[in-house]
């Protein structure tokens, strides 16, 4: 359990992205006086680079540290990217726990992703089973650069006593998320397309066959969750952080939802040329309940929703 009068000076890399935003969003609202939170960007300091991940770190002096820079990306771009996607973000992954361990960082929580877990596995998957096999060959890169922070974290716990842990989020959409059609994920790419589909005409086209399954989750919700566990989560080891199983949904049901938040005519269409990935990644939250059993998330069509109104507002400097 937290000290309640502890200071604690948070430094949030990522802090421009979707994630960051929302946990921005929260914290101002909180305002909590113990608390100072400070949000980078990769203008800040490109991560990749040891001497610029040094200096801000020292610059700033966390106390404590949300790490959530990534290069990130939907099932497209992880495949046309996929060895990209491991040494940057290794790199990344690399220079941050470094800088921490350096400067005495009380706790870090690093943000992974299900991508961690085996392809072929039973379901639902729990935190135990990350290492019973490979990932998706899809995710490669991505899920062993995200992999390598489970290695580090226990290592660097092992050999210089540093509390460094992690959260695994199911798929995550909402305000400032990636909306670019070719490199973004699901949500983002939909909702992308049902704004063309309103404004423009452009048939609404679901990617592959809208059978795979998914758990989303909003972009607040999981902030609030990654700051509960900055606050009160006690294990190096991580927790998946994911709505309930019987909330995991298709494609197909989730592009229904954003055809009728743009209130579409034309229906759905669906693009069979392009591959489904993942068919599905079925997550247990019960260690998150167990821990957190109150814990209210915001109902699919509410999120949806409010990132349709939100892209409304913001088109023209959203990432498109
Ligand atoms: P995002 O919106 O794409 O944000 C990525 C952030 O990383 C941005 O702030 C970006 O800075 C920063 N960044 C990228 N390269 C950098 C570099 N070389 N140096 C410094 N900063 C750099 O991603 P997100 O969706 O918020 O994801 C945040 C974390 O959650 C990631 O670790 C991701 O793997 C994880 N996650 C995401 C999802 C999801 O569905 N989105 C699901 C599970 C886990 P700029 O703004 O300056 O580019
Ligand atoms: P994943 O959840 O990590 O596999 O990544 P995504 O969010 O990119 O994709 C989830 C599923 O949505 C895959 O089965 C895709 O085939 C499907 N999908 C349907 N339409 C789209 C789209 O417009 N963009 C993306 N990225 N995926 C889509």
């Amino acid at each position: 359990m937290r000290v309640m009068n502890e200071q604690m000076v948070v430094l949030v890399t990522g802090g421009s992205g979707m994630v960051g935003q929302a946990i921005k969003k929260v914290s101002e609202e909180e305002n909590h006086p113990n608390e100072k939170w400070i949000f980078l960007s990769s203008k800040d300091a490109d991560l990749r680079d040891p001497e610029e991940t040094r200096a801000i770190m020292r610059k700033y002096n966390p106390t404590h540290v949300v790490h959530l820079a990534a290069m990130v990306g939907g099932v497209y771009k992880l495949i046309r990217l996929n060895c990209d996607f491991f040494t940057y973000n290794f790199r990344i992954n690399d220079n941050v726990l470094d800088s921490c361990k350096e400067l005495g960082v009380k706790k870090v929580v690093s943000c992974l992703s299900t991508c961690v877990f085996p392809d072929k596995t039973t379901y639902p998957i729990d935190e135990t089973m990350i290492y019973n096999g490979p990932p998706h060959d899809s995710t490669l890169g991505y899920s062993y650069a995200k992999r390598m922070i489970l290695v580090m974290n226990k290592a660097y716990k092992m050999q210089y006593g540093c509390n460094f842990t992690s959260v695994i989020p199911t798929n995550v959409y909402g305000p400032h998320d990636n909306f670019n059609l070719e490199d973004g994920q699901v949500l983002p790419g939909l909702i992308h397309k049902g704004y063309l589909a309103k404004h423009k005409n452009i048939p609404f086209t679901v990617y592959g066959s809208g059978t795979p399954r998914r758990q989303f989750m909003y972009s607040v919700d999981l902030a609030k969750l990654i700051m509960w566990s900055l606050r009160e989560y006690e294990e190096i080891d991580p927790v998946i952080l994911s709505v309930d199983e019987e909330d995991e949904v298709s494609i197909k049901e989730v592009a229904e939802m954003v055809s009728e938040a743009f209130d579409l005519q034309d229906g759905v269409h669906y693009d069979t040329s392009k591959t489904d990935g993942q068919l599905k990644k079925t997550a247990s939250n019960a260690k998150l309940r167990k821990l957190l059993p109150d814990f209210k998330f915001t109902p699919l069509r509410q999120g949806i929703k409010e990132t349709v109104d939100w892209l409304e507002a913001n088109y023209e400097n959203a990432r498109v």
